[in-house]
């Protein structure tokens, strides 16, 4: 068998921008309103600085207006959810993303709650999340990063409907959602994780396999079956710089097709974002034109 395509990542998500940046067009002929996101960075975690500053920059080559706000690390919990009620009440900002993780002495899930659901952009809040599970994808946000497993899996051609995928990782941020979303294309969908039986068994069902872990190489090629769709979210840095939760060299022979890391799903999860965005942007003034009619 011939080895595996290699999805590539920064090609689809590059089209995703051009069609975004489209979109950002399309808002300000029609409104005269540049869809805003707000960043929030909490501190000076260099990871998280790095992803912000990747997503302020994606943000202004697609022309959405980037509103940025870094509070120190010593911000109170009050000081931060009065910042976001702050945006939730600013109509020039449609998106919010705080950046997480927040420094001990914040909760996470607190904060992120506090967030308007229609500018929830990373589609973390408990409405989004509730949505999403009732399949009311036109109300909903959907996290970034299984939207962006979703597309791929699109773009790779792998048959969806009636297909066995096993998604390895039960988080809110990727393998819940995402399991909701392959459930949504009418796959069979078993979620894995820590606890999991025989493992590998579990594994080497899988039609579409979505790894999203966060161990380093921990799929090898005797838990794949041959022909399988391969999604690889890990990303983990080692010695030898950043590797997935796949055994890249190890599994693409037995593959269909596989994301490389990096390179594949990244990429996606930051073209996402802007596509949350427009879409947020787009619900917002819709609601907004319907309420001034009818007042
Ligand atoms: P997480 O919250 O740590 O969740 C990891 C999940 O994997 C948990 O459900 C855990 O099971 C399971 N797991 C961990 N070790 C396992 C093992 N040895 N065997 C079976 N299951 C195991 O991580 P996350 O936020 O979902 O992120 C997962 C990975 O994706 C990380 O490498 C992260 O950096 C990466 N990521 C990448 C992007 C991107 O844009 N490329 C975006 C988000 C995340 P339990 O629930 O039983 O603990």
């Amino acid at each position: 068998m011939a080895e595996g395509v290699v999805i590539d990542g920064r090609a689809v998500a590059q089209g995703v921008r051009e069609r975004v940046r489209a979109e950002v067009a399309e808002i300000e002929a029609e409104h005269g309103v540049t869809p805003g996101l707000a960043t929030v960075l909490v501190g000076e975690d260099p990871a998280s600085a790095t992803y912000v500053r990747m997503k302020r920059k994606a943000s202004a080559e697609v022309g959405i207006a980037s509103h940025d706000h870094e509070p120190p690390a010593s911000v109170s919990r009050e000081e931060l959810a009065a910042l976001v009620a702050e945006l939730n009440e600013d109509e020039s900002v449609h998106g919010i993303l705080v950046q997480l993780p927040l420094p001990a002495h914040l909760d996470d899930a607190e904060l992120t709650a506090l967030i308007d659901p229609a500018k929830d952009v990373d589609g973390l809040h408990p409405v989004n999340a509730g949505l999403l599970a009732h399949g009311r994808f036109d109300e909903a946000l959907v996290p970034c990063t299984p939207r962006g497993v979703i597309e791929l899996l699109r773009f790779s051609g792998a048959e969806l409907r009636g297909a066995r995928a096993v998604v390895l990782g039960r988080s809110m941020l990727v393998g819940k959602p995402l399991a909701q979303l392959l459930l949504a294309e009418d796959a069979t969908v078993t979620q894995a994780h820590s606890k999991t039986r025989d493992l590998a068994g579990v594994l080497a069902e899988a039609d579409v396999l979505v790894a999203a872990a966060g161990v380093p190489r921990l799929v090898g090629a005797e838990m794949v079956k041959d022909g399988a769709t391969v999604i690889d979210v890990g990303t983990n840095r080692t010695d030898d710089g950043l590797v997935g939760d796949v055994d890249f060299d190890a599994v693409r022979p037995k593959v269909r097709a596989i994301t490389p890391v990096p390179g594949g799903v990244g990429p996606m999860t930051i073209a996402m974002l802007l596509q949350n965005t427009v879409e947020a942007a787009r619900r917002q003034l819709a609601a907004r034109r319907a309420a001034a009619t009818t007042s």
